[in-house]
């Protein structure tokens, strides 16, 4: 069992934390890498944070918290959700993030406990947006996805022009129609996951475990400003997404 680390209160309280939410497929990577560019925030991904981890052998051997996390993943803990805010917590402190004026997470708190251990730990969650759209266009966008199998780079056939204003173009291979640009010869793929009942089912999932989150922080969040979007033209939206922070963050 990990002792927990005694934290004192925020590194960097001025900080501001921008939770992005969306179902998979939404394009919030985008949104992310975007606002990164264009304004002084810096992402954090728990998958991402999880897989570096795991690579990275070598380590601060003054880090404890590091050197018991990677303890804990090694011997095939589950990460419980007070380790999650613990991480997060450490996560904050350290100079690459405390030095940004904000940090968006993604994917994480992924449950209503994390949200609220995060919230009695001090942790201020500052904006919230939900990007989503409608169902079937998600289920278009996520069908039409192409994967090389080789390097696992994504493309999408989807060509969506919608009388309601949805407008994605399809991101298709520069050379040849079906093979991996970087891969001559490799023809691209659909996932075995990417089929309808999968996908219905991972939204459902989604669905399930993100309303409750959005709802404990509009409940009983009173400073976290909760903002739905519909991202019906992917990078075309970004000029509606930069109002939003301008509205709720005045930045
Ligand atoms: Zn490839």
């Amino acid at each position: 069992m990990l002792n927990r680390r005694v934290f004192s209160s925020a590194a960097n309280s001025a900080q501001i934390n921008v939770m992005l939410f969306g179902a998979p497929g939404v394009g919030k990577g985008t949104y992310s890498k975007l606002m990164e560019k264009e304004y002084d925030f810096k992402t954090f991904s728990m998958g991402e944070y999880f897989r570096a981890l795991v690579k990275n052998p070598s380590t601060d051997p003054n880090d404890t918290f590091i050197i018991k996390l990677k303890q804990i993943l090694s011997s095939g803990q589950l990460v419980d959700d007070q380790l999650v805010v613990d991480i997060l917590r450490d996560v904050k402190k350290k100079p690459e993030y405390a030095k940004h004026m904000g940090i968006i997470l993604d994917g994480v708190p992924r449950t209503v406990k994390q949200a609220q251990l995060l919230r009695d730990s001090g942790f201020k969650m500052d904006l919230i947006i939900n990007f989503f759209n409608r169902e079937d266009i998600l289920l278009q966008k996520l069908m039409s996805r192409r994967v090389c199998p080789e390097c696992g780079k994504n493309y999408n056939i989807a060509d969506i022009n919608t009388p309601d204003g949805y407008q994605m173009k399809p991101l298709l291979p520069k050379k040849k129609v079906d093979e991996c640009d970087d891969h001559p010869g490799v023809k691209l793929v659909i996932r075995e996951d990417d089929n309808e009942w999968v996908i219905r089912d991972r939204m459902k999932v989604y669905e399930q475990k993100t309303i409750p989150i959005l709802e404990f922080y509009q409940r009983e969040c009173k400073e976290t400003k909760v903002v739905n979007f519909e991202a019906k033209k992917g990078v075309g939206d970004y000029p509606e997404v930069k109002k939003i922070l301008k509205e709720t963050l005045n930045i």
